[in-house]
């Protein structure tokens, strides 16, 4: 696990993070820091930057101006991902569950002292992976807390996680920033105003992610897609022939993340209905092809992205379903959707 992440540089606050970093700066110099964080949002908000900005901050030997200094012994060994004090627990690879022997662990790190003779940090994402196995060993830590030991959860969607492991937590929210401040960042990040605006729509508000989805590799992907499954939507194609061509998507994306393009389109296509988004031909075209038109049309496409949800939640949560079935299953209903 921990070889993968060499050398991170500490990174630096988002700007939409400023609230929630004086919170819980103020309890961290305070002496009050909780000895559990659960860190919620929707992806592409920054919440593993911040965890990192804290963890590092939390280890950091000399913290200057509220946080790491990024020069110090601690901080060097934070960065080079070999800080004896740090237990980093993260699925084997994207998309996996976290097993309980990860989380085992867990008992030998809390048990010994710190390594460095500061608290020690336990940093786990993302959280919804847990099996109840690997939860219920979490649980345990949880109940018995050792002294000067924080545990870092991080979780796009909470609502996955055991209830008691929640109230064992407190949570840091983070919500989407303003428009402009997400258009802002995501200008300063070298992106053309219109782009920006257009994948900032894409990501639901997330402007990590919209940088991710402005990416021409991704963009390329996302397009070729939706290109994919409007030919299903006009019955110029075949679901399962479509299914079986996006089995194995290519490299750098996964099953989840097309669903979630899937999902970020659907959204779109409610906007452009209410006139939020005009000049979208191709979502334009494809809502008139729903039958019975008006909200009456747009009822089974909500059901449909319910189901999106739920397909991507028993992905997240480590179910391993048969990859081919469930694209074709979801592409019958998605083509379904479209006939009278
Ligand atoms: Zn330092």
């Amino acid at each position: 696990m921990s070889e993968t992440f060499q050398h991170i540089p500490i990174p630096e606050l988002l700007p939409w993070q400023a609230l929630q970093w004086q919170r819980i700066g103020a309890q961290w110099r305070a002496g009050r820091c909780p000895h559990a964080l659960l860190l919620t949002g929707q992806a592409g908000l920054g919440k593993r930057a911040f965890a990192e900005a804290f963890s590092a901050l939390v280890l950091c030997e000399q913290p200057q101006g509220g946080q790491a200094c990024g020069g110090c012994k601690d901080c060097r060994l934070w960065q080079a991902g070999s800080h004896p004090d740090f237990l980093r627990i993260e699925p084997e690879k994207a998309g996996s569950p976290l097993k309980v022997e990860q989380v085992r662990q867990l008992g030998d790190f809390v048990s010994r002292t710190s390594g460095r003779g500061g608290a020690r940090l336990v940093w786990l994402a993302p959280a919804e992976a847990m099996n109840i196995n690997a939860a219920n060993a979490l649980l345990k830590n949880l109940e018995e807390p050792a002294a000067s030991v924080i545990f870092l959860l991080i979780s796009d969607s909470p609502a996955g996680l055991l209830p008691t492991i929640c109230s064992r937590c407190q949570s840091i929210t983070f919500p989407s920033p303003a428009e402009e401040v997400a258009l802002q960042w995501l200008h300063n990040q070298g992106l053309e105003e219109q782009l920006a605006r257009r994948a900032l729509a894409l990501s639901g508000g997330a402007p990590l992610l919209a940088a991710e989805l402005a990416e021409p590799q991704a963009r390329e992907v996302r397009e070729k897609f939706l290109r994919e499954l409007t030919c299903i939507a006009e019955g110029r194609t075949s679901a399962v022939a479509v299914a079986g061509r996006w089995e194995a998507p290519p490299e750098c994306t996964e099953i989840e993340q097309l669903l979630q393009f899937w999902q970020q389109w659907i959204s779109q296509m409610a906007q452009v209905r209410s006139c939020d988004l005009t000049g979208d031909a191709q979502l334009m075209a494809l809502l008139q092809r729903l039958p019975g038109g008006g909200e009456e049309g747009l009822r089974p496409l909500f059901g449909f992205y319910d189901h999106l949800l739920q397909a991507r939640k028993g992905l997240k949560s480590g179910a391993n379903p048969n990859r081919r079935l469930l694209l074709e299953e979801l592409m019958i209903r998605w083509a379904r959707l479209f006939t009278v």
